[in-house]
C-alpha cells in the first residue's frame, strides 16, 4: 500500500487535533497547559497510538518506519509526561 493511502485518515487525525483544545485556544493558557493536562496528554497518546496503527499500512519500509516510530514516541513522551506529573 502506498503512503498516499493513508490521505483518508487525515480528517480523522484532524478532529483529533481539532479537540485537543475544547473550549480554548491553543495560546489561550500557554504552553505549560498542553502539557500539564491529562486530557491533551490523552489526545497526544492518541494521535500516537493512531500514528503507530496506521504505519502498518506504509508500503516502504522506512516510511512505516518513520511513521510508526513517531506514533511510539508521541505515546512514549506522553507516558513520561503523565508518569511525572501525576
Ligand atoms: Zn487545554
Amino acid at each position: 500500500m502506498k503512503l498516499h493511502r493513508l490521505l483518508p485518515l487525515l480528517p480523522f487525525l484532524g478532529a483529533l487535533s481539532a479537540q485537543a483544545h475544547p473550549g480554548h485556544s491553543l495560546g489561550e493558557h500557554g504552553a505549560a497547559h498542553v502539557i500539564t493536562s491529562p486530557y491533551h496528554l490523552a489526545i497526544l497518546a492518541g494521535v500516537g497510538a493512531a500514528l503507530w496503527i496506521g504505519g502498518r499500512f506504509a508500503q516502504k519500509q522506512l516510511s512505516r518506519r518513520v511513521i510508526q516510530g513517531t506514533g511510539i514516541a508521541a505515546v512514549l513522551l506522553a507516558a513520561l509526561i503523565a508518569g511525572s506529573r501525576f
